[in-house]
């Protein structure tokens, strides 16, 4: 079988380069994050190549393709690119000059002769290099690679317009995919460590830092049947009466260094959350419950002066350890033994 290609196919190749570079772009996200949906639009995206790369493999120089289509997705990544860089907190007028300009000159491809293209292309492309050059620290690894890029570009641009061959317009491509992936990775790496601090807030009460309720609730539904668990229910003897004679912002503070001392006694045995008001619950993953419960009402008592009832319920305890409500079941029998605590005459573990 003769394995030659028809050169007119090369320009075909642009929509696999890009999203071959997005799929580099989704398994440097996973690295990061490590989000499967990353790992999974990764993969699709290289069988997407990969299929796309055997159709042209078949249908050779049947197909004819125009540059247009391509043109006009660069200019669009391109013009996110810029309101991106305008719109976040540094504003980076400086990262959008290059931007602007390979802009201003994709789109001047798509327009002018290719005689423009082949000499103002590659001039303002060297001009922006040397500028670069003179102002940004030597040897910022980032800034030659980027400085490189651009160079071969022009260089590219060049020999194509000399020779007029649609193998140069495939490099120029494949240079202006890398250059766009090298300009996007600082913004990602912020979207993924604003998606961290996000996720992070959602789920921690502000006061206390502990967990907060719907993440209690959630790890609890989520571990319940699958592990033995345990759950510890806090309350505060006399809260109340303490906020109406020391004040609501001294409450507060108790409440911070309740919080502090439950996070500490329970570490490396399972989540200290903040159920709401003056109550704390943990959901404890071993078998220490029990003695943990008793070692934080003893050292709040030490170190405070304040004093609290706890209850205390395994999931062994339990007839039914799955099925709906089976979670409610043992934090309502945790909440119980507070209460039975409280009757008692408060300051113990039930
Ligand atoms: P008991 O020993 O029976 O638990 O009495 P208590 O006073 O602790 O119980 P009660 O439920 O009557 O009162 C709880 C109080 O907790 C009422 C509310 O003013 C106070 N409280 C709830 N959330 C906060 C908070 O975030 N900050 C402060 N300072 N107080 C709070
Ligand atoms: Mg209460
Ligand atoms: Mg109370």
């Amino acid at each position: 079988m003769k394995m030659t290609y028809d050169i007119s196919i090369f320009p075909l190749l642009y929509t696999p380069i890009l999203i071959f570079m997005l799929a580099l772009f989704a398994m440097y996200l996973y690295n990061k994050t490590r989000l499967k949906t990353e790992l999974y639009i990764s993969v699709s995206m290289f069988v997407l190549v990969a299929a796309s790369l055997y159709v042209f493999t078949l249908q050779g120089e049947n197909i004819k393709f125009d540059t247009f289509p391509f043109q006009i997705v660069t200019s669009i990544l391109l013009v996110v690119t810029i309101i991106m860089q305008l719109f976040s907190e540094k504003r980076d007028w400086q990262s959008c000059i290059p931007i602007a300009i390979v802009l201003i000159l994709t789109i001047v491809t798509l327009v002018f002769h290719p005689i423009v293209r082949g000499v103002v292309f590659p001039l303002l492309l060297f001009g922006l290099v040397g500028w670069r050059y003179l102002r940004i620290a030597k040897r910022d690894t980032t800034e030659i690679v980027r400085m490189s890029l651009l160079s071969s570009l022009g260089i590219t641009v060049i020999l194509g317009s000399l020779i007029g061959s649609a193998a140069f317009q495939f490099l120029s491509s494949l240079l202006i995919a890398s250059y766009l992936v090298l300009e996007n990775t600082h913004y990602f790496n912020r979207v993924i460590a604003l998606f961290r601090n996000v996720s992070i807030t959602s789920m921690t009460d502000s006061l206390t830092q502990l967990y907060n309720k719907s993440f209690f609730v959630k790890k609890a539904e989520q571990l319940f049947g699958k592990q033995p668990i345990s759950i510890i229910f806090v309350d505060i003897d006399n809260f109340k009466q303490l906020n109406d004679q020391k004040g609501h912002d001294y409450g507060d503070e108790v409440l911070q260094k309740a919080g502090m001392l439950f996070k500490g006694t329970i570490e490396g045995n399972g989540y200290p959350c903040r159920f709401g008001g003056e109550e704390l619950v943990g959901i404890i993953t071993t078998n220490r419950a029990m003695e943990l419960a008793e070692r934080f009402r003893k050292n709040l008592e030490k170190t405070t002066g304040i004093t609290v009832s706890v209850g205390v319920a395994h999931s062994k305890e339990l007839d039914v350890n799955e099925g709906e409500g089976g979670i409610n079941e043992l934090i309502k029998l945790a909440d119980e033994r507070m209460y039975q605590a409280k009757l008692q005459g408060k300051n113990r573990v039930c």
